[in-house]
């Protein structure tokens, strides 16, 4: 929307157009940023601060769909300034009449202004329960919000959520286009973001993918051989496996397989990569870990599952279901290590040698 502006008044017309250059200019940084980078974590950072610097405001954050096979939003748990211990309860239902509002509404909207909208409409359906749902949800965050939906290829990815500004005065009418205009670049990024974790997760254990794990393998190779760093490799499997899923089904040897690469999603930190290579074969690629770096977080993640209780959902066999995995270490030698095969190969002689000496147990190579 265009504001108006006295000519009569060279000064004020200068620092107008000034102003809107710097955010403009802002704008383009922030496009640069978030085009360059598919990481999600660091992409929500930047909105947020930037979106906080720029209205002054000390508190936002971000409603987006955690997970590739989830559907509804969850506030991220990277928010600024709220005071929230479970950001997991703070959901928004997808299909409610609220994300539609939000989408076909002509201008940004605060939560007073919603309320009214859903004060003036009748509240029988199941969509108004919804409705009403995700401004009992938004309430909780406070009472002074302005909402401001994500929008990527006409669908709403996303709803950024701005406390009130420092200054206790009311958003002005060139802070809500900028937000607009931030946001719209970042619902872009996330939908990204979104498409690069699809082409590259495993749904089932969201583990990373297979093909994924040789491209980085190589990556880290490569880059160990300049660097002269570290770079340890290791392989998981579970063990007797067969068996398990004979005795309790493969649908429960499912749920047992994402419980294990749960644990190895979590075990992993800094840079480390936690892939399917295939099948309950898992892998982590372990960048600067030396080999006692990468023996000591292999027997920590095989401690980890061998303590691991999962409830069994069906009546067949034991209620708390167990299983144990070996896993075969190797650390990278740039002098015989030329390609990815070749240190795959020492890792997987180790896991071997870990299963032959019994199984439950970590060896290195
Ligand atoms: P070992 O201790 O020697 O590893 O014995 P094992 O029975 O686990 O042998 P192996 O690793 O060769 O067997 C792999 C088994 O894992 C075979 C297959 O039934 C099971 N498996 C592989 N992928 C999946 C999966 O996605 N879901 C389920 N439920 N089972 C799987
Ligand atoms: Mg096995
Ligand atoms: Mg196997």
């Amino acid at each position: 929307m265009q504001e108006p502006v006295a000519i009569s008044q060279p000064d004020t017309f200068i620092e107008h157009y000034e102003r809107k250059i710097h955010s403009q200019k802002q704008l383009i940084e922030l496009s640069k940023a978030l085009n360059s980078n598919l990481d999600l974590r660091s992409l929500i950072d930047s909105i947020l601060n930037v979106s906080i610097a720029q209205s002054r405001c000390l508190q936002a954050g971000i409603f987006l769909v955690p997970e590739i096979d989830y559907h509804d939003l969850v506030l991220n748990e990277n928010s600024v300034g709220f005071e929230i211990d479970n950001p997991d309860e703070f959901i928004i239902t997808y299909r409610s009449d609220f994300i539609k509002l939000l989408a076909e509404y002509p201008t940004l909207l605060t939560l007073a202004e919603i309320k009214n909208i859903a004060a003036a409409t009748d509240h029988s359906s199941l969509a108004q329960v919804d409705y009403r749902s995700a401004i009992q949800t938004l309430s909780r965050m406070g009472n002074d919000l302005l909402l401001i939906p994500l929008k990527a290829k006409g669908r709403i990815n996303g709803v950024l959520v701005m406390g009130p500004k420092s200054d206790g005065e009311q958003y002005l009418v060139e802070e809500k286009a900028f937000l607009s205009d931030l946001v719209s670049l970042a619902a872009i990024a996330v939908e990204n973001a979104r498409l690069y974790e699809l082409a590259t997760v495993d749904m089932m254990t969201k583990l990373k993918i297979h093909h994924f794990f040789q491209t980085r393998l190589r990556e880290e190779m490569e880059s160990a051989r300049e660097s002269g760093k570290p770079l340890s490799l290791l392989m998981t499997d579970i063990d007797h496996f067969k068996k398990f899923n004979d005795t309790y089904g493969h649908q429960i040897g499912d749920l047992v397989l994402k419980e294990v690469a749960k644990l190895l999603i979590n075990t992993a930190t800094g840079k480390d990569i936690a892939a399917r290579y295939g099948g309950e074969e898992f892998s982590l690629i372990a960048p600067g870990r030396n080999l006692d770096a990468a023996r000591a977080i292999a027997e920590k993640y095989r401690e980890r599952i061998e303590s691991l209780s999962i409830k069994n959902p069906s009546k067949k066999g034991d209620k708390i279901l167990k299983v144990t995995v070996s896993v075969g270490v190797a650390t990278f030698d740039p002098k015989t290590d030329l390609e990815n095969k070749h240190l795959i190969e020492r890792t997987d002689q180790a896991l071997y040698a870990a299963k032959h000496a019994g199984r439950n147990r970590v060896e290195v190579k």
